[in-house]
């Protein structure tokens, strides 16, 4: 199975119930609900008007997705009540998912 998304195969070993779902790698579903690195680091448009950061360059839509990802959790892992905004974010994607199919 191709992800939607990326357009890579989704191994057995990634797959992930939520994201699988919506036909995605887990990392994929997430950038495609969280916005880009920039976006997550609070670099873009939405909060620095007139930046352009997206995506890394130079990367594959996986790469940057998992970028996204990374970015996420080292961003929140560092705060406190990182486990319960990852379970409410992780709840938010099942929302989502359920909204999309
Ligand atoms: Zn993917
Ligand atoms: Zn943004």
């Amino acid at each position: 199975m191709l992800c939607v998304r990326c357009d890579e195969p989704i191994l057995p070993s990634e797959v992930n119930p939520v994201a699988a779902m919506a036909g995605m790698h887990q990392e994929c579903l997430f950038r495609s609900i969280a916005g880009p690195v920039a976006h997550i680091e609070h670099r873009c448009g939405c909060f620095i008007p007139g930046s352009s950061e997206g995506d890394p360059p130079g990367m594959t839509v996986r790469e940057a997705a998992r970028a996204a990802l990374e970015a996420f959790e080292r961003l929140d892992g560092l705060k406190p009540g990182a486990l319960e905004r990852r379970t409410a974010a992780y709840n938010r994607w099942c929302a989502q998912v359920a909204r999309l199919n």
